[in-house]
């Protein structure tokens, strides 16, 4: 990696995150259950859970992917609350603060690397060309990717992908990060390049929510842990109090599958 992720002061305007009695269901599925989450500002947080459990539902109700059933979200001074009117402006408003990095990298395969990271701060934010290619230069340099800006992706591997991903969101100013299972697609000795540009957006002071079965980097970085199973919190606390000693039997029983 050549430089820090962040450098600029004012580049990084962190902003927490509160997710409050969240409830979504698809038909008669209660997929969430009165979930709260508050996410310091800066802080990372760390989601963990058997598949099917709402971790994904619940980060895409964080961006307004989708519609949440009840509840409030709130990320900075946006806050959208379930059952009222949100207009296109406010969606934008809130969706603009958040950025999300998925499992599959979502690449635009007939763009090269370069247009990837600079056409959605051109769409999104209006920036002009030349400063998108700018400043999407500088944040693939800072992943260690700038000698790739002229390829397509496809000739990328998956975790020079994922990274292109993460410029990609940071390119466009959010206030938090929202990450699911970055590194599930990739090889382990892949992953790890992933990961080590999360752990430095983390240290510089990003607030983060992964979804994420590498404990490793829970543990590590992770300033909060919290566990969920059937749509609900079932445990949550400091990561390694959790991991060392779990009080919820089915979080031992995940642990011990996944560590
Ligand atoms: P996780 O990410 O923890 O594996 P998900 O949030 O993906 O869990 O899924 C939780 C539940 O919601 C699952 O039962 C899944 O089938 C259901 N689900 C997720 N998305 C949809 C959708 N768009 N339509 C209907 N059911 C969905
Ligand atoms: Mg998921």
């Amino acid at each position: 990696m050549s430089g820090p992720l962040i450098t600029q002061p004012n580049e990084l305007a962190t902003a927490g995150v509160a997710i409050s009695n969240l409830s979504k269901s698809f038909g008669d599925n209660l997929v969430l259950d009165d979930i709260s989450i508050t996410v310091n500002p800066g802080s990372v947080t760390a989601l963990i859970g058997p598949s099917g459990s709402g971790k994904s539902t619940l980060l895409r109700c964080v961006n307004l992917l989708e519609t949440p059933d009840k509840g409030v979200i709130t990320v900075g001074s946006q806050t959208v609350e379930a059952g009222k009117r949100v207009t296109d402006r406010q969606l934008l408003a809130l969706r603009r603060q958040v950025g999300m990095v998925f499992q599959s990298f979502n690449l635009f395969p007939h763009y090269t690397v370069l247009r990837n990271v600079a056409f959605p701060q051109e769409k999104i934010l209006g920036r002009s060309r030349e400063e998108a290619e700018q400043r999407a230069l500088t944040l693939l340099e800072r992943v260690g990717l700038k000698d790739k800006a002229d390829q397509h992706p496809g000739r990328c591997s998956g975790g020079q992908q994922q990274r292109i991903a993460i410029a990609r969101a940071l390119a466009l100013n959010p206030r938090a990060m929202l990450f699911d299972e970055p590194t599930s697609a990739l090889d382990p000795e892949v992953g790890v390049e992933v990961l080590a540009v999360m752990r430095e957006l983390a240290h510089a002071g990003m607030t983060m929510i992964v979804v994420t079965h590498e404990m490793q980097f829970a543990r590590d970085v992770g300033d909060h842990l919290v566990v969920m199973a059937e749509g609900r919190i079932i445990e949550e606390g400091d990561p390694v109090d959790v991991m060392n000693s779990p009080r919820e039997e089915r979080t031992r029983r995940f642990l011990s599958a996944v560590l």
